[in-house]
């Protein structure tokens, strides 16, 4: 399917946002790296498909009305085996959701740095992008940046540089440094859609991207419809 197309499919439903899965798939067409995913409706087809992806995976379950997925105990990482799959996803099923519900098998991407890539809409200023550290830089610190697409590729570097939690990035102290070329090609992409898409999304997030020392990989995206 085409980007436009997950989002008309959605729109068409009725739907506010799309799954984490509609969004990973959303993003992967327009260029940016995703994990790999597979989406399952049964224990078996759970199985096959962390066959196919390779242990360890992750396992999430996948409902419109479950938007903050850790907060329920939607997140399952590190599964090694078959009968934990298993398991798994009988606990996930198990997890109280009034729409449609499957199980996303993903794999467990590589350790990196979190960061968080967003998109919102100001009532003067139209989409407005916004950059940031996962976790307490964000939530607690506040530490972001803020641009008006379209970006050149020196705004988007400019926007990673000027967090203050920027060294961490760099790899400060023995900690992982990121990659950032990779970095500014994902906010070119996510400048491109918030020109190209601002009249059929309110707000979007990747949150968390993992940038590790080569590459930048989207684990987690909400994309919310106008
Ligand atoms: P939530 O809906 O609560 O934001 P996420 O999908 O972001 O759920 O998962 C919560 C956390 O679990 C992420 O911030 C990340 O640290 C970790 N995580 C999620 N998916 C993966 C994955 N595929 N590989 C590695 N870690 C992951
Ligand atoms: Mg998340």
């Amino acid at each position: 399917m085409v980007g436009s197309e997950i989002i008309q499919n959605a729109v068409a439903q009725n739907r506010t946002a799309l799954t984490e899965f509609e969004a990973k798939e959303f993003l992967e067409t327009l260029g940016l790296p995703v994990t790999k995913q597979v989406l399952a409706d049964t224990k078996d087809a759970a199985v096959k498909a962390a066959k196919e992806i390779g242990f360890p995976v992750v396992m999430k379950l996948m409902a419109e009305d479950v938007v903050h997925k850790s907060d329920v105990g939607a997140v399952k990482l590190d599964i090694k085996d078959e009968s934990e799959v298993k398991t798994t996803f009988e606990e996930l099923m198990k997890i109280h959701s009034n729409s449609k519900k499957q199980v996303s098998i993903q794999e467990m991407a590589p350790k990196g740095n979190e960061v968080i890539l967003g998109m919102t809409q100001d009532p003067q200023f139209g989409p407005v992008l916004m950059f940031g550290l996962g976790g307490v830089f964000v939530e607690v610190l506040k530490d972001v940046s803020f641009r008006i697409p379209p970006l050149t590729r020196f705004d988007a570097e400019d926007m990673i540089k000027e967090i203050k939690a920027y060294p961490i990035l760099e790899g400060v102290r023995g900690g992982v440094s990121s990659d950032l070329d990779a970095l500014v090609d994902c906010i070119l992409k996510l400048s491109d859609l918030s020109v190209d898409l601002s009249d059929c999304i309110k707000e979007m997030d990747i949150n968390p991207l993992f940038a590790t020392e080569k590459g930048a990989v989207a684990v987690d995206s909400l994309v919310i419809l106008k």
